[in-house]
């Protein structure tokens, strides 16, 4: 994620989090102060509800008591069913003087009826009246019963139970004076008021329960009596029956969300408490519709909030990250070589600073990065002096090598003391080994010089392998080790490709498995690599090669492949080598477009892989096989021929013609090229052995005079083999391009020369 939108995100957070919290408290208080509000006033209101239930039930009660001290009744209850007509009379005078009475009744202190309104329907009857609140009124004590339903009357009723004293003994009560009071008109009071005027919601309306939670007054008369407020779960009616008084929110049976305020009805001068509740429930949506509209205009405003904030954010990010992001695209292009990518510097805050100092970084570094190419450049250059130099060096060391080891050879075939011949093989095992490690360093020194260029020649593949096997052949039969290829089916004898070079990297593979092999066996496995590019021929080829020896220890099996590198590093050294033949292979592997790798068990095995690219190629004749270990094997096949030895170098000129002379051949010698082409024009010669560093005309004049003369003397097509101590690539190309027919590297062994002068005998003779 980029800064630009890590800026904006984390400044909308921080601006969206306060916002939503400054909004909600707002909504949150804005409710509750409403809620404070409409539930005082609610409060306020019920109190006015119940001071008024309370007043007319005072005021009933009062009167009650005013009239029931009328003798009248006392007088009825001493004489009994005397007086009952007359006091029946009087009473439903009472019942029409007071309003609000569905009858009145005088009861003796059994509860029987001694007289009462309405024609005195109920005399000699026992009222059904409550007994305890009969017993508390006899006691003198104020009482009530209800409200309940009147079956005389079918009307729900209140009844008020007033004492009236003994007719000889005022300080008794002898009976009560019951009277029903018409429920309906408190209920009136109470399920007529309307909370809000207009509401007509279910929710919107004042009810009275019984402590017990029974509806007692109600909007709806079918509600009345059967609903317990309680029992349906209301925390209002719940709190209100003890002894509570408050509001809260609550949600009904019917799943309606109710604005309830709660409170009871207080005992009122002297009358005892009723214990009923008033309830007044209020649409919660409708009262609280007021706080939507604040709830609204927070929203809104938090969201504006945030948009400019984002714009802001936006516009903030932008002008801080828009010179980053061209110093971060400067960076990448520095990064990417690009040294001249330059920012402008179009502030004087941080960033152009910044701008200002990467400017300055970027130059330095520019400077920095072409010193550094020209040290790198002058490495090389230098690397590739030293590469030539060692080439050249080793030229100058094999010149005289070619003659110690001649002359060691040519000497170990004539007659000697064993002491003398001791001597001499220790001298040619020596100049052997050498000559092996001057090898080396030349190979290694022609790769680095870049001066080895991978030939495309077609060679048969099974000719090579069994021309290397052969080479270490003798040395396996010695050491009782088996050694054996096998080539996969897939895989084309016929190639096209650098045969030396794969030759080379098998020698030094197979060199070290002998070396590092005591008993066992060496196999070579030959495959294909799948999925090469088969239409253009063209194809990778797997090497692997498998011994029995001694194994590589797992931390060093990739450090070996590094120059001078060896398992076994301390001066004791059981095995010698000069650690050059791995670095050697990996470089002829990676020109040929393979690599190289091993993998081992210590003690116990190694196998050594390597891949390299050829071709298909066109079939050749199937060359036998040179045992080149043999020395025994007679070399000199050829009959006698007249050789031509052109060197100036008096020690390589004696090593050469005794070489030559021991095949039987007759050898003249010419100290420079000027000498040669002369000495053809007075005699027959079948052959040249050119050196090509000669002083006065060099081998490589010489050829091309012989090859261009027109003299009859001279035969152009004489063959011509170039003797020399230079082993570059392009030195063989110089003769070859000259005329010559092929080219011997000094020093040479015996055998090698005889060879080649057989082999070029041999070709011009068809
Ligand atoms: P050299 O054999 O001349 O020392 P190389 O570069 O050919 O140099 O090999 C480097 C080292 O790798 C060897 O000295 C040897 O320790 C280890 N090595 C190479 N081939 C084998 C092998 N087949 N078995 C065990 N060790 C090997």
């Amino acid at each position: 994620m980029g800064i630009r939108n890590k800026i904006i995100i984390i400044l909308v957070i921080f601006s969206i989090v306060p916002a939503i919290i400054i909004g909600t408290i707002a909504i949150n208080t804005g409710t509750n102060a409403l809620m404070r509000n409409i539930g005082s006033a609610s409060l306020d209101f019920s109190e006015s509800v119940t001071s008024r239930v309370n007043d007319y039930l005072f005021h009933k009660y009062e009167n009650t008591l005013a009239w029931s001290s009328n003798e009248q009744f006392a007088l009825a209850l001493e004489h009994g069913l005397h007086y009952a007509d007359d006091t029946s009379s009087l009473l439903e005078d009472i019942k029409q003087a007071y309003n609000g009475y569905h009858y009145i009744a005088l009861v003796d202190s059994s509860g029987m009826v001694v007289a009462s309104s309405g024609q005195n329907q109920l005399k000699g009857e026992a009222l059904f009246a409550n007994k305890m609140a009969l017993h508390a009124a006899l006691q003198g004590r104020q009482s009530f019963d209800g409200p309940m339903y009147d079956d005389a009357a079918k009307e729900y009723a209140f009844n008020i139970y007033a004492p009236v004293k003994n007719f000889k003994d005022s300080s008794l009560n002898s009976g009560v004076i019951i009277a029903s009071l018409d429920w309906e008109m408190i209920n009136e009071m109470i399920s007529g008021i309307k909370i809000r005027g207009k509401s007509q919601k279910m929710t919107d309306h004042i009810m009275m329960t019984r402590s017990d939670g029974l509806a007692i007054s109600c909007y709806d008369p079918e509600e009345m009596f059967t609903d317990n407020l309680i029992t349906i779960g209301m925390q209002s009616a719940r709190w209100a029956s003890e002894g509570k008084r408050g509001f809260l929110v609550e949600t009904s049976e019917h799943n309606m969300k109710s604005f309830s305020t709660y409170s009871y009805l207080p005992d009122v001068q002297g009358m005892p408490n009723p214990g009923w509740l008033i309830i007044i429930l209020q649409d919660y949506e409708d009262i609280f519709s007021s706080t939507r509209n604040l709830r609204l205009v927070v929203v809104l405003f938090t969201v504006s909030i945030v948009i400019l904030l984002l714009i802001c954010s936006y516009v903030l990010a932008r002008k801080i990250t828009l010179p980053l992001s061209r110093i971060a695209v400067a960076a990448k292009a520095i990064g990417d070589g690009n040294y001249d990518h330059m920012i402008s510097e179009d502030s004087n805050d941080e960033v152009g600073s910044l701008a200002s100092s990467f400017n300055t970084m970027a130059t330095k570094l520019k400077m920095t990065m072409s010193d550094l190419n020209d040290s790198v450049e002058e490495a090389k250059q230098a690397n590739k002096a030293k590469s030539a130099f060692l080439a050249n060096m080793s030229h100058e060391i094999r010149t005289p090598m070619n003659a110690i080891i001649g002359m060691t050879d040519m000497a170990l075939e004539t007659e000697l003391t064993t002491e003398q011949r001791e001597y001499l093989e220790t001298t040619r095992i020596s100049s052997a080994s050498l000559l092996v490690l001057l090898n080396s360093i030349l190979d290694l020194s022609k790769i680095e010089a870049e001066k080895l260029k991978i030939k495309e020649i077609d060679f048969n593949l099974i000719s090579v392998i069994e021309s290397v096997i052969s080479m270490f052949s003798f040395q396996a039969v010695r050491e009782g080790i088996d050694i054996d290829f096998t080539v996969h089916p897939d895989v084309p004898f016929e190639l096209n490709g650098d045969s030396n070079c794969l030759r080379q990297i098998l020698v030094n593979l197979f060199g070290n498995a002998i070396k590092f092999t005591n008993k066992g066996s060496i196999s070579l496995y030959v495959a294909k690599v799948a999925g090469k590019d088969e239409s253009n021929q063209t194809f990778i080829l797997h090497f692997s090669i498998h011994d029995t020896g001694i194994g590589i220890p797992k931390d060093k099996i990739k450090s070996i492949f590094g120059r001078f590198s060896q398992v076994d590093e301390s001066s004791t050294r059981k095995y010698t080598g000069t650690g050059l033949g791995l670095t050697i292979s990996q470089k002829l592997v990676n020109l040929m477009g393979g690599k190289i790798w091993a993998e081992s068990e210590q003690g116990k095995w190694s196998i050594f892989h390597f891949t390299a690219g050829f071709r298909k190629g066109l079939p050749l004749e199937k060359q036998e096989t040179k045992l080149l270990f043999d020395v025994s094997k007679d070399f000199c096949k050829t009959d006698s021929l007249m050789i031509l030895l052109a060197e100036d170098n008096l020690v390589n000129q004696k090593v050469a013609s005794k070489m030559l002379e021991k095949c039987g051949h007759n050898v003249q010698i010419a100290c420079n090229g000027r000498e040669a082409v002369e000495a053809l024009k007075g005699n027959k010669f079948d052959l040249i052995l050119m050196d090509i560093q000669m002083p006065e005309m060099d081998g490589i004049e010489a050829t091309e005079l012989i090859r261009n003369s027109k003299d009859s003397y001279i035969d152009p097509n004489i063959p011509i083999i170039a003797v020399t101590a230079h082993a570059f690539e392009e030195d063989r190309e110089r003769c070859l391009n000259a005329g010559m027919n092929s080219c011997i590297n000094k020093p040479f062994r015996k055998q090698d020369l005889i060879s080649e002068i057989d082999r070029i005998v041999q070709v011009n003779r068809f």
